[in-house]
């Protein structure tokens, strides 16, 4: 499958030597496709194919650009051209990835090579890493101060409550509806304390979410978001000049 001319065509409009044909629509055709030689309206003429899904960020952009260059052409050729452009790219070679899980999972984090589920796959988790495992990790290398806190004692009028510090991460399975506004619904929030715990409020009557945080269950969350979420917080300090002082 060989793509058509390339490039210097692109924006003319071909009247097809003055024998007004009609295209596959039933309107006037104005051009006809370089490729096939199918009729096409103005409206066809111009018509771009669905994106193909799954593919990773290069091969999309390869693929878009792939569609729109030369012409014209009908949707058809042009998916044919995409498709041809999108097996080139996909060809080639992944970026290369560290050994171990969570440097693994940062490169993966800004890889372009890669698509959604080839990333899943390639993030390669050891099979006997549990959530804490996790959390240390991420305890021994972000070398910041917390940003956030939580309460894990219900308000009460005779003591102030306590808190924990820690980060936030998006791992839980355990979904609850906002109050007000539109019915959407959210994961409740988790977070690694100080102390290399992962904590969360529970779900609660109506499906809202609690005042309290507590331990949050190994069941509830999600190991390779968990993973995703820490090596981002773990790229994002990079930029964060280090506080001197936590400010609560
Ligand atoms: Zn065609
Ligand atoms: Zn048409």
């Amino acid at each position: 499958m060989t793509p058509g001319p390339n490039g210097n065509r692109l924006g003319s409009v071909t009247y097809a030597n003055g024998n007004v044909g009609v295209c596959a629509c039933g309107q006037m055709a104005i051009n006809s496709c370089h490729r096939c030689g199918a009729m096409l309206c103005d409206t066809h003429s111009r018509l771009l194919p669905d994106a193909p899904e799954g593919v990773s960020p290069d091969a999309l952009s390869r693929y878009e650009i792939a569609i729109r260059v030369g012409g014209p052409y009908c949707e058809s050729c042009r998916a044919d051209i995409g498709s041809y452009a999108l097996a080139q790219v996909t060809n080639q070679p992944r970026a290369q990835l560290p050994e171990h899980w969570l440097d693994r999972a940062m490169a993966l984090n800004g890889d372009q090579t890669r698509s959604d589920l080839e990333k899943l796959e390639d993030a390669a988790l050891p099979s006997s890493l549990t959530a804490r495992d996790v959390a240390a990790e991420f305890l021994r290398r972000i070398g910041q101060q917390p940003h956030e806190r939580v309460p894990i004692s219900p308000p009460s009028i005779m003591r102030t409550p306590e808190f924990v510090e820690g980060w936030s991460v998006d791992c839980r399975r355990t979904e609850y509806t906002a109050a007000g506004g539109p019915q959407a619904r959210y994961s409740l929030p988790c977070l690694i304390s100080t102390e290399g715990e992962l904590l969360g409020p529970a779900l609660e009557e109506n499906d809202r979410h609690g005042q309290t945080w507590w331990v949050v269950p190994d069941s509830d969350i999600e190991l390779s978001r968990l993973v995703t979420g820490v090596a981002q917080l773990l790229l994002l300090s990079a930029f964060a000049a280090p506080r001197q002082a936590p400010q609560f």
